[in-house]
């Protein structure tokens, strides 16, 4: 009896060590494999190119998913898409971090079920708490305030307009300093609680999107099943959200979602991170009707910087979808939205960014309208939409 007890003891510290190594070593091996770039750092790009990038006020990317990885984002890292160095070192004034709760185990673009997840293990590995998807939310808005905290003032979350207005008068007398704002992407991070809404608005949470990979509570994912619009419990979760000022994203919803919300509010709306239909015809990406019908809010149709976004490997893919874009609906809609660290490979860290405006003058858009879709026009649109 006691030889079986030693036995069992024994057992249980040999596996705790075995978990206890595998949150330092796994953690970053998964991050390492799910967000590799193409082209390391350093980039080159033309005179003229790096001079009209180094002249821009302000740059900003509507989406990245940096903090569901386990990653000092203090650090200047030698792997991963975006950190805060990064951001400084890119002159980047705002970064959206979005945050992902639940992914479906073979995540695909044309059918995902909600029944299996990717995270669960993820977060285990991680050493986060993996009991409920608000849960999970929350602990990637505190990590994000810690990183702040941390930052020695050259890093700071927005969660308002007369912050942001703040942040910016202060990042005119020193451009070393950098934001981010945070998002959801998939609103199952509520649990299914009406309540929540408001839970992740106090962790600070400016921006979300009702689905991702796959349908839920709220309705239809662009990936999913039902290609539902809103349900009633839809319907209520986007209403919670106006009363709150929090930006509607339709990044990965169904059509019919994207055309249910359109109706229910006149409040301006966001595509995060997508491509369009015109320049690369998949499930997700927009169409011109709701190109058109986004730009009609006066939202924001931020392009993203993958393969399966744009179809292309390059930043001339993501130059082409904006070029699109424009010419469509008009160039004070468009902005970068690059999916940063949602497990894509991408052409360049968030460093390579002057790619994205050697390829826009070689399309021929003028200093101005490069300033804009490089970040004027987010910034335009926060301070008017944020609380
Ligand atoms: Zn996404």
């Amino acid at each position: 009896m006691k030889k079986a007890l030693k036995i069992i003891g024994l057992t249980i510290v040999v596996l705790l060590l075995i978990y206890f190594l595998a949150t330092l070593f796994v953690p970053k091996i998964v991050d390492k494999s799910h967000n590799k770039i193409r082209v390391e750092a350093p980039y080159h790009v033309s005179d003229q190119a790096q001079s009209v990038y180094s002249n821009l006020d302000f740059v900003a990317d509507m989406h990245c998913d940096a903090l569901l990885w386990k990653r000092n984002l203090l650090n200047d890292n030698d792997f991963g898409q975006v950190d805060i160095p990064k951001l400084i070192k890119a002159n980047v004034g705002l970064q959206s971090f979005t945050i992902v709760t639940k992914s479906p185990k073979g995540q695909n673009f044309d059918k995902n079920t909600g029944e299996s997840d990717n995270i669960t293990a993820l977060y285990l590995v991680q050493g986060r708490p993996t009991n409920s998807l608000t849960k999970r939310a929350i602990y990637q808005c505190e990590s994000l305030f810690e990183f702040a905290k941390r930052s020695d003032s050259q890093f700071r979350v927005i969660t308002s307009s007369s912050g942001f207005e703040k942040y910016l008068t202060d990042r005119k007398l020193n451009k070393s300093i950098a934001a981010g704002f945070l998002g959801v992407e998939g609103a199952h991070a509520l649990d299914g609680k009406l309540e929540n809404v408001q839970v992740l608005f106090d962790h600070g949470v400016r921006m979300m999107a009702p689905t991702h990979f796959f349908d839920n509570k709220l309705g239809g994912s662009a990936h999913g099943i039902s290609g539902n619009g809103l349900s009633d419990f839809g319907k209520e979760v986007v209403k919670k959200m106006i009363s709150l000022n929090m930006i509607i994203d339709v990044a990965h919803a169904s059509p019919q979602i994207i055309d249910d919300i359109i109706n229910i509010t006149d409040r301006p709306i966001v595509s995060s991170h997508t491509g369009v239909k015109g320049t690369c015809d998949n499930v997700r990406n927009l169409s011109d009707k709701h190109l058109k019908a986004i730009a009609n809010t006066g939202g924001i149709i931020s392009i993203a910087m993958f393969k399966q976004a744009v179809c292309g490997t390059d930043a001339a893919a993501t130059a082409k979808a904006i070029k699109y874009t424009s010419d469509l609906v008009g160039v004070e809609y468009v902005a970068l939205g690059s999916d940063f660290d949602g497990s894509v490979t991408t052409p360049f860290d968030i460093t390579g960014l002057p790619l994205i405006v050697e390829e826009l003058l070689k399309l021929n858009f003028t200093k101005n309208e490069i300033e804009m879709i490089m970040g004027e026009n987010v910034k335009k649109f926060l301070l008017k939409n944020l609380p």
